[in-house]
């Protein structure tokens, strides 16, 4: 049962935690560890509450002093009555390692056979770990004290010290939400540094040890830039002591803004050839979790229903912080690219949402709210809010509301009172336009050519989703090309809404030198684009030329956009990568175009009999690529070898399996083998016997993984069996569960092979498996699993049948979010079929 809104509402009237004391044994072999907890908290005299535990075995809870009966525990509730005013409850039990992701997370490094454990408490997490009440809004500090095996390093919130061999003590934090509590514990390899009178420590498994020595000077000077650049921002210090960031193994999230110490996914410490993009996603991450040190962890939300106060906040801050202050002045390329193309989607299907104010009824219903409308429109709309009232106004209103509610909680009506006042406007109406309403404008350009007056010029027009109406103003400029994708004419539009003359544009249609229109060039505002015919037509011509990498990436996000609402064809997406690709420089562009023509236009749109000759023309494109490109340096090296690992035939990537002729800087890289594997696998021109070698040679997490999916992705029959079993069968004493990370690698290579009918038994078989796991997946993995392992390369009308039947059941939250997505996408293929004629 997870905790309603108004049962943390009437809880939090009720009582009030003052502290707690944790310790932890993890000294208790793979499985269990043990948990005390002393929680001191006032409450109201007489008065009934809860508190959340979800134990293995409850040993014994003390309520001042008297013992509360076993049956106290109600499912994951253990129920305390007749409170005092002040009042202690020392709760002792046995807990269970997560294998999801979720709780305190174990994981055994097979390079070494080392083992780590970290704790990821949000969102309802916490009560898997330590007795609490567990919602945002009930703050206590903590002292924390940890049993660790010898040889193992413990980091926590609070700064931690070895007090006796194999027990830490941390100091006592600041007053933190239950979600924010972590333990990170192994024999880490650590890097440590100070700025600023900041203690800094920066951990990854011991077997990555090289890799982050390594890489540390990049991801500290990121950290320190940010540093600064927030105490001049926000005017507050740094509040929370040390700042440790642990790269930790099986992680869901990207990263999670634990107060002094940050967990990341550790495939972000690179093993293999990393491009600009995963280098800006890392350095992004690093300063997007930084800023949460003030939006979410200083001043942090009432209910899971200001999620958006954390992430839209974070997101936009991270980039603006790497533009201005870091080596990463692109950032906004890769959010044009990615981020945008992420949110955008998340507004197509049924689920969107408004950026605010979208009710939370419970943890369930909030965590699927995590998606690309909090982060990306999130951050997108926090823009045009900086457009409308000005920049001193935003920064002056974030500074008070952070003053304000400092180690407490707010809403969004506190932070649009700090803003207003700072503007000196009233923002009702923008907040409902823009936070409030779900829903995107379109922008096209209307040309009228009948009459030579006013109307002959081309105009922009903005219109509302007509289910979801609302006058948004757009600060966004529209700017006009020649066929080669030189600048020729550009308007700056501030404030605007309907139809809009562009009078810069208009004067230079009269030359005739304009070919192509771009609205929302330079990506200022969110909004589809539909662009023109006549510019859809010059775009293979036109956007090689265009200088600006942040307006090439919007277009690869407008064209993948009207892919899905099937306006643009998948053969134009397909000859516009064919023409600009050879000529494109930025990483973020590149790794974006390269996997919306092969993931989605080759992957889902095409029907399968076309897939074959798509897939050779994409390897001709990967080849040019590798021909333009100069050496290992050059964008085009990696993003054509991805793309050849991707599409190429046997004959081609048999001798990269085998180390040979590799492109400059691939040699001896392991994961990229893993790439060429699984396109072998799918070739079935590589042996389950050679996959069993490779493994040998990188008995990694990330080799394992590797393995996974490219045996998955085998084309028969057996193999299809052998996976879905793997992937579905319910964990027992003899075969433990799999990891979240395992069951991610498997379902990924699952849905490839020759033909559809090899496959299409696992439709029904993903109807009846994949709910039933919730026994034993928490949601968050479970989301994740349902995605990767949806059925999206069958789409079809029979299909949609199933996923609709499938749809009318009892589904777990999480799975019911992804397949509705899923559902959504797949019903884009089946409309831009029907449109395209197949
Ligand atoms: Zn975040």
């Amino acid at each position: 049962m997870t905790l309603t809104r108004d049962e943390a509402r009437e809880r939090s009237q009720i009582v009030r935690p003052e502290h707690y004391d944790i310790e932890l044994d993890l000294d208790r072999g793979p499985r269990e560890f043990a948990s005390t907890t002393r929680l001191t908290f006032t409450a109201q005299n007489g008065a009934s509450t809860f508190a959340d535990l979800d134990p293995v075995s409850l040993e014994s809870a003390m309520l001042n002093g008297r013992k509360l009966p076993a049956s106290a525990l109600e499912g994951r509730r253990l129920h305390l009555t007749d409170l005092a005013e002040h009042n202690e409850l020392v709760v002792t039990a046995t807990m269970r390692y997560g294998r999801d992701g979720q709780g305190l997370h174990r994981a055994e490094d097979p390079a070494d056979g080392e083992a780590y454990v970290y704790g990821h408490l949000f969102m309802d997490a916490a009560p898997r770990v330590y007795a609490c009440f567990d919602q945002p809004d009930l703050k206590a500090p903590y002292d924390v004290t940890v049993r660790a095996p010898g040889g193992w390093i413990v980091v926590a919130n609070g700064a931690m010290r070895e007090v006796e061999p194999g027990l830490w003590r941390a100091e006592t934090t600041k007053p933190l939400a239950t979600y924010f509590v972590t333990v990170c514990a192994g024999p880490f390899a650590t890097v440590t540094d100070e700025h600023d009178g900041i203690r800094l420590g920066i951990h990854a498994r011991a077997s990555l040890r090289d890799h982050l020595e390594a890489q540390a000077p990049e991801m500290l000077t990121v950290t320190k830039q940010s540093f600064d650049h927030y105490h001049s921002l926000f005017g507050i210090r740094y509040p929370f002591g040390e700042y440790h960031q642990v790269f930790v193994p099986e992680f869901n999230a990207g990263a999670m803004e634990n107060p002094g110490c940050v967990t990341f996914r550790d495939q972000l410490v690179f093993t293999g050839a990393a491009g600009r993009t995963e280098h800006l996603v890392r350095a992004n991450t690093i300063s997007h979790e930084m800023a949460h040190m003030w939006f979410g962890d200083l001043v942090t939300m009432q209910w899971w229903d200001d999620l958006w106060l954390n992430e839209s906040f974070a997101e936009y801050m991270a980039n603006r912080t790497l533009e201005a202050a870091t080596e990463f002045d692109d950032a906004w390329v890769d959010v044009a690219a990615s981020r945008k193309a992420w949110g955008y989607a998340a507004e197509r299907s049924p689920s969107t949402h408004p950026v605010a104010g979208a009710p939370a009824h419970d943890t369930d219903t909030a965590l699927q709210n995590f998606d690309g409308i909090s982060y990306a429109k999130g951050s997108a709309v926090l823009r045009q809010l900086i457009h409308h009232i000005g920049d001193d106004a935003f920064v002056a209103g974030v500074r008070a509301h952070l003053e304000r509610h400092a180690f407490a909680n707010a809403t969004l009506a506190d932070f649009l009172e700090a803003l207003s006042q700072a503007a000196g406007r009233d923002l009702t109406e923008w907040a409902q336009a823009w936070l409030e309403t779900a829903g995107m404008d379109t922008l096209r350009i209307e040309h009228d050519g009948d009459d030579v007056g006013e109307t002959a010029s081309p105009r922009l027009v903005i219109t509302p989703d007509p289910d979801r109406p609302a006058t948004r103003v757009h600060t966004v400029r529209v700017a006009a090309y020649d066929q080669t994708g030189a600048e020729v004419a550009a308007d700056d539009l501030h404030g605007v809404s309907g139809r809009v003359k562009l009078p810069n544009i208009a004067a230079a249609t009269g030359g005739e030198s304009v070919a192509l229109v771009v609205p929302n060039a330079g990506d200022l505002t969110w909004a589809g684009v539909a662009f023109d015919n006549a510019s859809l037509e010059a775009m293979a011509g036109g956007l090689p030329g265009i200088d600006d990498a942040t307006t090439r990436a919007m277009i690869w996000t407008a064209l993948a956009h009207g892919l899905a609402r099937a306006e643009v064809a998948p053969e134009q997406i397909l000859a516009i990568a064919e023409a600009a690709l050879p000529a494109e420089t930025q990483m973020p562009v590149l790794d974006v175009a390269t996997s919306l023509a092969l993931g989605a236009v080759v992957g889902r749109f095409l029907p399968w009999s076309e897939r074959p000759a798509a897939l050779a023309g994409l390897a001709d494109l990967a080849e040019r690529m590798l021909a333009e490109a100069d050496g290992e340096h050059d964008p085009r090296t990696l993003a054509g070898a991805r793309l050849l690992a991707g599409t190429g035939d046997a004959g081609r990537l048999t001798p990269w399996f085998r180390g040979e002729d590799l492109p400059a800087g691939l040699d001896g890289d392991t994961p990229f083998r893993w790439r060429v594997a699984r396109r072998l696998a799918q070739l079935d021109a590589v042996t389950i016997d050679d996959l069993d070698e490779a493994l040998a040679a990188d008995n990694t997490m990330s080799g394992r993984l590797g393995y996974l999916t490219a045996r998955a992705s085998f084309p028969d029959a057996a193999t299809k069996a052998w996976a879905w079993e793997e992937l579905t069968a319910a964990p027992s004493e003899d075969s433990p569960a799999h990891s979240n990370y395992e069951m991610n690698a498997l379902a990924s290579g699952f849905w490839s092979a020759d033909d559809e009918a090899t496959l299409a038994p696992y439709v029904e078989r993903y109807v009846s498996d994949i709910p039933r796991m919730r026994e034993w997946v928490g949601e968050d993995a479970l989301a994740r699993v349902a995605s990767l392992a949806f059925p999206a390369a069958l789409a079809s009308e029979e299909l949609d049948v199933e996923v609709r039947r499938m749809l009318d059941q009892q589904l777990p939250a999480s799975v019911r979010r992804s397949v509705v997505d899923a559902h959504a996408t797949m019903r884009e293929v089946i409309a831009s079929r029907a449109v395209f004629a197949r």
